[in-house]
């Protein structure tokens, strides 16, 4: 099993701080916050009981003023499952987030990844949503919170820009270092999100997973999700399933990212948009979760929650 690192919180701009998770792998997520007199803003929480209230500490450590606001980018549990940690903050999401976030039991992945240890943590879902833009005023900053049109990563993703410090919050829209992951959303809503992005010129990204960066990262996002509509092209025309195409294909460039695995859920959500699936339609993910497993030699995925 590998051993994540420890966490590290930097300051990226003024009063902008990313927590990093390393090693960035399955349910080992980043997140973040701003800092003013008047409340602290955080952008997302963690999995675990354990690793929220280290983040809550990290927060601590930098100020004692009280998080007012939780903004969650997406309802996967490595981003949400934390929030009942925070109880005085008003958590915003998404409008087609809260649903999934209330219906996600703690615990939903211990199916795939083996027993993990949540700790004491109950859902609290987000209590105000919104389509299109909100904007969070914390003392003389403003924090934009951009709905994304359609499904991207999931059906309900929210990117937090920051345009007087030009730091965005991109949730899993971006993974740094690590294999995107689309069965639940959408691959053209990911690479819409991706020119979204690109086009708020961002100096600053902090990826959902993976070291802080820059637009550099978005080229190779977008490449290998290209790459996996021409895998699914050829394969479904081949006759062959998912699992197999994702058992031949060869890597290439992204042999060298985290949990390659999630190729056989990345060509689940291909191969039905192909039939005409509409973006982030419901598919069969216990299908697409149990090919996962199998390219990655059976057994639980690693993780090291
Ligand atoms: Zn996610």
């Amino acid at each position: 099993m590998t051993v994540a690192g420890e966490p590290t919180t930097t300051e990226v701009a003024d009063g902008v701080f990313a927590y990093v998770q390393p090693d960035g792998s399955w349910w080992i997520n980043n997140t973040g916050f701003l800092v003013a007199d008047d409340g602290v803003v955080s952008i997302d929480t963690c999995a675990t009981e354990r690793r929220t209230r280290r983040y809550a500490a990290a927060i601590a450590a930098v100020t004692d003023v009280a998080v007012r606001t939780i903004v969650v980018t997406h309802h996967h549990g490595d981003h949400t499952n934390g929030n009942c940690l925070f109880p005085g903050a008003t958590i915003l999401a998404h409008e087609r987030c809260r649903e999934v976030v209330a219906n996600s039991p703690i615990g939903f992945g211990d199916a795939i990844w083996g027993g993990i240890d949540w700790g004491d943590l109950t859902v609290v879902a987000p209590q105000l949503t919104f389509t299109g833009r909100v904007d969070v005023h914390v003392g003389d900053v403003v924090v934009e919170l951009h709905a994304l049109d359609g499904p991207a990563h999931t059906v309900g993703d929210v990117v937090a820009w920051i345009p007087q410090r030009s730091v965005l919050f991109a949730g899993d829209l971006v993974f740094n270092g690590g294999t995107p992951f689309v069965p639940m959303g959408s691959i053209p809503g990911s690479l819409a999100a991706l020119e979204q992005i690109r086009a708020l010129a961002p100096a600053t990204i902090v990826p959902g997973h993976g070291p802080v960066c820059g637009v550099e990262v978005l080229d190779g996002i977008a490449e290998y999700l290209r790459w996996v509509q021409r895998l699914a092209e050829e394969g479904r025309a081949g006759g062959l399933t998912p699992l197999e195409v994702a058992r031949s294909a060869d890597l290439g460039p992204f042999a060298e990212l985290l949990d390659p695995e999630r190729l056989a859920g990345n060509l689940h959500r291909a191969y039905a948009e192909l039939d005409g699936a509409p973006p982030g339609a419901p598919i069969d993910l216990l299908a697409a979760f149990g090919d996962m497993l199998e390219l990655n030699g059976g057994g639980p995925l690693p993780c090291c929650v």
